[in-house]
């Protein structure tokens, strides 16, 4: 089954560059408020005079952070930190930013401490979802040791303090960043088993469960958007439609089954003999697709001809029931734009062609063209001849 999940594109619309951008520029800007309140705290204390931090230095710290929140706004719209493997999702420099924020807060107006120390867990909760418990630590850490270390200063600088309550300030800042980080784990599991299971469910969404090839629908909605493509700037593609010789007899013999083991390891045969661009589907029954973009259809009637002889190459069990003792393919091609212009068209073209393949004697290739090169073999060997026209 790797050689189909491997192959799979993202299916799910990912995240444009400049829209995750966007999101961590809302993000900083959301903080923005939060840092105003703060602010109107800071001057609440002052004004009730319970610190008496100067005006000027309460102007110092506004200043101080719209320059921060500027910063972040900046880096987020810079998008620095998408190269940064240790902060893809721009987590980490903001909280230690507001951590040295509210550190330079804490300094200025100490009587704000339990305020400030509430801010902080909000500030923290930003990086709900996606922090573990190693980053909660790790932030909470840098915000001890500031908060320890503004303590000191404020002592040094004649300050006092009640040592019991410190205390049980900073053992409630470690317990309660511990508590944070075990919560933040879980959320951040969830987040990803819903992530996996997200993706699990689109993958099931393109995927034939028999073969693990695309299914139909996803081979025509890529069709679709690739004839787009190569109507608004131009090119080829061909269509290559396949279906086993004889298969009815198989099954009769074998059962379903073991039908069902071949069309399995046919896919595996079709995967292999196809380029990496090329998108394998099963249409249905025993009948499988390819696109092959970027093919003008000589070449796809070329692709198809390998992939012909791979399965007529390959050892396929119980085959000795079949006509020719081999499981064998007939395929039909169409290239856009010569056969058709549209994807159903281009299906339509390739499955007449398949038609004409079966009726040519089966196990060859023919193309939707009037004139054109077609492979036909009984014993393996290419030749070009003239296959019949198409209305
Ligand atoms: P030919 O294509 O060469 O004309 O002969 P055929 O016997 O293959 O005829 P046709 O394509 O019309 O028949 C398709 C057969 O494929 C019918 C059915 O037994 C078998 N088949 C279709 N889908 C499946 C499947 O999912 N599993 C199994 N085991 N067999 C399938
Ligand atoms: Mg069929
Ligand atoms: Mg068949």
């Amino acid at each position: 089954m790797n050689h189909r999940t491997s192959r799979l594109p993202g299916t799910g619309r990912t995240l444009q560059p400049a829209e995750k951008r966007e999101i961590k520029q809302r993000g900083v800007l959301l903080s923005a408020p939060g840092f105003v309140l703060l602010l109107a705290a800071l001057v609440v204390y002052r004004s009730a005079g319970v610190t008496d931090a100067s005006w000027g230095a309460i102007a110092w710290l506004a200043g101080a952070t719209a320059v921060e929140v500027g910063l972040m706004w900046w880096i987020a719209r810079a998008g620095w930190t998408e190269s940064f493997s240790w902060d893809p999702d721009f987590i980490y420099v903001p909280l230690v930013g507001a951590a040295l924020l509210l550190g330079s807060y804490l300094l200025v107006v100490p009587e704000a401490r339990d305020v400030l120390l509430v801010a902080w867990f909000v500030a923290l909760l930003f990086g709900a979802g996606m922090l573990g418990l190693r980053g909660v630590m790790y932030l909470g850490t840098i915000m001890t040791v500031i908060y320890v270390g503004t303590v000191a200063l404020h002592v040094r600088h004649g300050g006092t303090i009640e040592p019991a309550r410190e205390a049980i300030r900073i053992g409630l800042l470690v317990g309660v960043h511990g508590f944070a980080g075990l919560v933040f784990r879980r959320l951040r599991q969830s987040r990803q088993e819903k992530r996996t299971l997200r993706k699990e469910l689109e993958r099931e969404a393109v995927t034939d469960p028999l073969t693990g090839l695309y299914n139909r629908r996803f081979l025509m909605e890529r069709l679709r958007s690739e004839v787009d493509s190569l109507e608004r700037y131009g090119g080829e593609c061909s269509v290559v439609m396949l279906d086993l010789d004889h298969f009815k007899r198989y099954n009769d013999s074998h059962g379903h089954v073991a039908g069902d083991e071949v069309l399995e390891q046919l896919a595996r045969v079709c995967v292999n003999a196809a380029r990496d661009a090329d998108v394998v589907a099963r249409y249905g029954g025993e009948e499988f697709t390819l696109v092959l973009p970027d093919t003008p259809w000589r070449e796809g009637v070329e692709a198809a001809e390998r992939l012909r002889r791979a399965v007529e190459g390959a050892a396929f069990e119980g085959a000795e029931v079949l006509p020719r003792g081999r499981l064998t393919v007939s395929l039909g091609v169409a290239g856009y734009p010569d056969h058709a212009t549209s994807a159903d068209g281009l299906i339509q073209m390739a499955d007449r062609a398949l038609y004409r393949a079966k009726e040519a004697g089966r196990n060859c290739v023919r193309a939707a063209s009037e004139t054109q090169l077609s492979f036909g073999s009984m014993d393996g060997s290419v030749s070009p001849t003239r296959s019949d026209g198409e209305a």
